[in-house]
């Protein structure tokens, strides 16, 4: 008889295959994103029936198969069932479940990318901040997980301080005289600055824990979507569904 494994993770999202069983992307703390087939999922009295749905977060007990893994138990920690009842967070969600699978793969160290996505879902349902502030803070700790975040705590170019510009293309912040050297023309104001360095830095716990006015906020949004545009070569299914809710 195979191994089980027992692997602690949510669910990015689930397709159905045939007529009973679901297929379960999980981004997991131990093994990275990989892929589990819950037989029988689709059928009456399943056990596998609640919790083989998108952002179910729990253990899973699986058997290793030579791709993917078959699911025996499963116990759930959390179902995030405030999700579905509000379509718009719904998409949000959705939506940051699709940007965490287009970076993660099978074997990637996901611990900071897991604990990020559980807070940002609590932060969606609580709804303390705009949705699309959420969107932005998340956007920006999971490109600066990965190695790609926008270069924010110095000039891009000589590593001054004293940030003035942005420039998608060198990948940050400027300081006014390599903005010349650069043709770079978009200024930012040093709230965007203090922010950006904000939401790379401070503790998950407290990383939802802020406000900014309409004009920081859009600029922060901005900024992002177009370094996203630049770096990120992937159209997100629920960002065109959350186009058409606005
Ligand atoms: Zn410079």
């Amino acid at each position: 008889m195979k191994e089980e494994l027992v692997l602690n993770g949510i669910v990015l999202y689930a397709t159905l295959v045939g007529e009973y069983d679901k297929r379960l992307v999980v981004l997991t703390k131990e093994r990275g994103k990989i892929t589990i087939f819950a037989n029988g999922a689709r059928r009456p009295g399943s056990q596998f029936r609640a919790a083989s749905q998108s952002f179910v977060m729990g253990s899973f007990t699986v058997t290793s198969g030579r791709e993917s893994y078959n699911l025996h138990k499963v116990d759930v920690s959390e179902y995030f069932e405030e999700l579905p009842m509000d379509m718009e967070k719904m998409c949000y969600a959705s939506y940051f479940c699709e940007l965490m699978s287009y970076y993660t793969r099978e074997g990637d160290s996901c611990v900071k990318n897991l604990n990020l996505l559980y807070v940002t879902l609590k932060a969606l349902i609580k709804g303390h901040m705009p949705n699309t502030l959420i969107k932005a803070v998340y956007e920006n700790r999971l490109m600066d997980i990965e190695g790609q975040g926008i270069h924010c705590y110095s000039c891009v170019k000589c590593s001054d301080k004293e940030l003035t510009y942005f420039n998608c293309k060198q990948g940050g912040l400027l300081c006014t005289d390599c903005a010349k050297k650069t043709n770079t023309t978009r200024r930012i104001s040093s709230t965007l600055v203090y922010t950006l360095q904000f939401i790379q830095s401070e503790p998950l716990g407290e990383l939802f824990s802020f406000s900014l006015s309409d004009d920081a906020l859009k600029e922060l949004v901005s900024v992002t979507d177009s370094f996203l545009n630049e770096y990120v070569d992937k159209k997100f299914k629920s960002l065109e569904i959350l186009s058409t809710l606005a």
